[in-house]
């Protein structure tokens, strides 16, 4: 809200920008970000995805383990 160049005054920018679960990519904005809601012992967690690619990926490698894999 403090962007003077910002025509659509959304709130997203590299401070408050979401990690893509999986990727680990910055998510500006992006038409394909994905966000998924789970309730976690007791807590709603958050899930940002960069794109429905890596919320497929992402839940599918969780599925098998809690562990995160690196490629
Ligand atoms: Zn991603």
């Amino acid at each position: 809200m403090v962007d003077p160049t910002s025509d659509i005054g959304e709130d997203a920018d590299e401070s408050t920008a979401q990690e893509c679960a999986n990727c680990g990519e910055k998510i500006l904005q992006s038409p394909t970000h994905r966000v998924v809601t789970r309730v976690e012992d007791g807590e709603a967690r958050h899930r940002h995805f960069c794109s429905d690619e890596c919320r497929a990926a992402y839940g599918e490698s969780r599925s098998e383990s809690d562990e995160p894999t690196d490629e």
